[in-house]
């Protein structure tokens, strides 16, 4: 029988504390629902009372699997629980659980709340006590616990024994400000599961020393059986536990995959990049290719010895197959990759060809060559794709762009500076036909991308749900000119995820390329007649 842990979501109410993040009612709505999909236990919407999206929020019961929770403090000092209008609010939340917040260290309790030691303890008992009566499930997170515990540990254990014999079903020891290191927590932690059953301990750690992630499993090793954390590691300052490392950590790993069971099945696990990238979307920001598990690069292999490896056996150097967590092995091409990435990337795009062709050697010629004059392929998976199907003859011509012009000019207004003006001219020829596009941009760029984008003919149908979502723009310095490459990422209605390259002394003729590619690769993807 494994023993259960329990994985307590905080995205929305500490992630929420991000620089640049302001979740809206509706971002909340939909990213509690992806959180459920996912399997997690507890999801914390937010702090009702404290401004009106969180009211909004807990005004209405959430249809989740996952116990929805309201945070909040405990009843202020000198107040009687029945007569604080905070806690009568959080009280009033259409939540199932409520995790208050208390401090845990005496040092604050004196300076920063203003009170003694003893009615910070009343206080935490008469909350949990009303939280209780009205129905809900009832957790502690015990602010500054580490820190606190260093100073004072009968004070800060005080807090937490307080908690738990007022009836809370979990006791949450916070690292609040993020520097305590995995070897002292799983040292406090063990002293406090001598006094309070590790069933009902909990552990949130920050990231401010790298090492949340490494705090959550130090805590767990100790006896804690529940780990809060946020989508992505989504947190103020250096962040929030990652729990999208922390869950394929917790199922893949065996040390901890044949002790504990955790709500997330196998199968939840195979979306959590799907979850992860879709997030990031929301968030309006490019997902971190290197996020362990779930990043781009995540699975990504260069040299060629290893990827000829790879292709005999991946468990060769892979710590987890990438299927379990939705994501994919990729092989680089580049100019140090040998035949066999080429190989292995030819079979995953799922063109068939011999070892031996001689096409194949052409084609490693050719990225070479395009690599030295400043393409990167092993960015640009989707070119890639396009180079190899033109090399080995596959894609069909499906429209031409006979011309293009792009015209950014300054109109000056009222002698105050001026307002910048793009427009762009596309002509594009299909078949016979000869269709032209004009368009306005905030760049030229964006320009040339609507107007290209416009009006396609009979192709118009499959670029419709096709949008830009990153561009990345690089000087180069080969030789005596500078070069600009540009790397496009797009997105289609499925959500999948492509990127482009284009290389050029010129930056709208290297965006151009990287542009075309784009289209080309949608089409080819969607099975467009040539
Ligand atoms: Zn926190």
């Amino acid at each position: 029988m494994r023993e259960r842990l329990y994985l307590f979501d905080t995205t929305l109410r500490d992630g929420a504390q991000t620089n640049g993040v302001d979740f809206t009612l509706a971002d909340k709505l939909a990213i509690s629902r992806m959180l459920d999909g996912l399997g997690l236990d507890y999801i914390e919407g937010g702090y009702p009372g404290a401004n009106p999206t969180d009211t909004q929020f807990f005004s209405e019961p959430q249809k989740l699997k996952a116990a929805f929770t309201a945070f909040g403090m405990t009843r202020r000092p000198g107040r009687s629980a029945s007569n604080d209008p905070g806690l009568a609010a959080l009280l009033e939340a259409k939540a199932e659980a409520i995790c208050f917040v208390a401090k845990s260290w005496d040092y604050h309790v004196r300076v920063a709340l203003e009170t003694t030691p003893e009615e910070n303890l009343a206080s935490i008992r008469d909350s949990v006590r009303a939280a209780l009566a009205k129905g809900r499930e009832v957790l502690l997170d015990c602010e500054h616990f580490f820190d606190g515990y260093k100073a004072n540990p009968d004070y800060a254990l005080a807090c937490a024994r307080t908690a738990y014999e007022a009836g809370a079903r979990w006791v949450v020891l916070c690292d609040t400000n993020g520097g305590t290191l995995p070897h002292e927590v799983e040292s406090i932690v063990a002293e406090v599961v001598k006094h309070i059953p590790g069933d009902r301990v909990g552990i949130h750690a920050h990231n401010d020393t790298e090492q949340a992630v490494a705090n959550s499993f130090a805590a767990v090793r100790a006896g804690a059986r529940q780990i809060q954390g946020t989508l992505n590691g989504l947190g103020e300052r250096c962040g929030n536990a990652n729990l999208t490392s922390i869950i394929p950590t917790l199922k893949l790993k065996p040390e901890f995959a044949d002790r504990f069971e955790i709500g997330v099945s196998d199968e939840q696990l195979k979306t959590l990049v799907h979850v992860s990238r879709e997030f990031d979307e929301r968030l309006n920001r490019s997902s971190d290719r290197h996020a362990p598990y779930v990043g781009e690069s995540a699975f990504a292999t260069k040299a060629g010895i290893h990827a000829s490896a790879i292709v005999k056996d991946p468990a060769t150097y892979e710590h987890v197959a990438p299927e379990a967590v939705g994501n994919r092995r990729k092989v680089l091409v580049s100019v140090q990759a040998g035949r066999s990435n080429v190989l292995a990337e030819l079979e995953r795009i799922g063109i068939e060809v011999s070892k031996n062709d001689p096409r194949v050697t052409r084609l490693l010629e050719e990225v070479k060559e395009r690599e030295a004059v400043g393409y990167a392929y092993e960015a640009a998976e989707a070119s890639f794709e396009l180079l190899a199907r033109r090399t080995l003859g596959t894609v069909p011509k499906f429209f031409d762009v006979s011309y293009f012009d792009v015209k950014v000019e300054q109109r000056a207004s009222n002698g105050h500076g001026g307002e910048i003006l793009t427009t762009a001219v596309v002509k594009v020829k299909i078949g016979n036909d000869m269709l032209i596009n004009a368009a306005e941009g905030n760049g030229p760029v964006n320009a040339l991308d609507v107007a290209l984008r416009k009006d396609l003919g009979k192709y118009q149908k499959y670029i419709d749900g096709l949008k830009l979502t990153d561009y990345r723009v690089r000087i180069l310095n080969s030789g005596t000119e500078a070069v600009t490459r540009v790397l496009i990422e797009s997105e289609d209605e499925s959500g999948e995820h492509w990127t482009t390259v284009g290389v050029s002394a010129n930056i709208i003729d290297a965006s151009f390329q990287a542009l075309m590619d784009s289209i080309i690769y949608k089409l080819v993807r969607s099975g467009a007649p040539g």
